[in-house]
């Protein structure tokens, strides 16, 4: 599956004009690189073309009022699919962070949510699809199209966190919250933001742990009627062939300073900001942005340390 789908992105910039000059522009985008505290970096990209989905409108009313631009018949005739398990079509991102950049959506309009078999999708995705990392954007996290269930998939290597949070030196035993032979749930503050990581040789362990850890968040949460507010990253690691799961909770979707005016940043970060690249639609804030901005935004939208601590008690307590 994953030659077909690097076949699709050949043909569709080969013959795609628009989808060819987006990739073009993006082989010679501005980066400026922040060493966040000793153990990470983020990227900051100059990405105009994002400012569809950073300036996105995904109010009720505004997302009635549009088309949806997941659902085929509302997609250019130009933009093929590959079909996955005939529930899923795997496509070119037209408007790209990454220099392959996929998105993956159910083939019915369905709400974005993670619970039940979509996990497993992911994982089963992210076996297939070994040269890519999955994501999920919750649909109050970033999401542009909170009404229309997708995952989306970058190159690896690309978003710094991935490789960071692989350091097993993070990983002693007291960060270890369920832990056995197949596999272990572990949380961390020292990467500059609050997250969970789920790390094992079996899909079916790392599902289940996915599960406690859902169930946990949901139960910590003010709000049992709607999923956890969170990003997740999902691969399968090229050292060891282990399956990855790295969990965000959120308590926020958009940061205060959020706008296009002179003391605002248009920033919504969602899953790969959260994986260490921000990619900045507005020039100006793309050349002042400091890494105080950076990580103040991170404490902004991530969960904090006692919310972290709530989640952790239940899943103790379930062990
Ligand atoms: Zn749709």
């Amino acid at each position: 599956m994953q030659q077909q789908v690097l076949d699709l992105i050949d043909s569709q910039l080969t013959e795609w004009t628009m989808v060819r000059d987006n990739y073009a522009a993006l082989s010679s985008v501005r980066m400026r690189g922040f060493e966040l505290n000793d153990r990470c970096e983020v990227v900051m990209q100059y990405n105009p073309e994002r400012k569809r989905s950073s300036g996105a409108k995904v109010d009720a009313a505004s997302l009635k009022a549009r088309k949806c631009f997941l659902c085929s018949e509302n997609q250019p005739v130009e933009q093929e699919a590959i079909e996955w398990e005939g529930r899923y079509k795997i496509q070119v991102n037209p408007y790209p962070i990454f220099p392959l950049h996929l998105t993956i959506s159910a083939m019915e309009h369905t709400p974005q949510e993670v619970s039940g078999r979509r996990i497993d999708d992911m994982l089963n995705l992210a076996a297939e699809l070994t040269q890519f990392v999955l994501f999920y954007n919750g649909p109050r996290c970033g999401a542009s199209a909170p009404d229309h269930m997708h995952f989306q998939a970058g190159i690896k290597g690309f978003m710094p966190l991935c490789d960071e949070v692989m350091d097993m030196m993070l990983w002693p035993e007291e960060q270890r919250l369920l832990d056995s032979k197949e596999g272990f749930l572990g949380f961390t503050g020292a990467l500059g933001r609050n997250l969970f990581f789920i790390k094992s040789s079996e899909r079916v362990v790392a599902s289940l742990l996915f599960a406690k850890l859902q169930l946990a968040m949901l139960l910590a949460s003010d709000n049992l009627d709607e999923e956890p507010m969170q990003n997740i990253l999902c691969w399968k690691s090229d050292d060891d062939g282990d399956y990855c799961i790295v969990v965000f909770p959120r308590s926020k979707h958009r940061p205060d300073c959020y706008g296009e005016g002179e003391d605002q940043l248009l920033i919504s970060p969602a899953s790969v900001d959260m994986g260490g690249v921000w990619a900045i639609p507005v020039e100006k804030d793309f050349n002042t942005i400091t890494v105080e901005q950076v990580q103040a935004i991170y404490d902004e939208l991530c969960l904090d340390n006692a919310g972290m601590v709530k989640i952790i008690e239940i899943l103790l307590q379930q062990n």
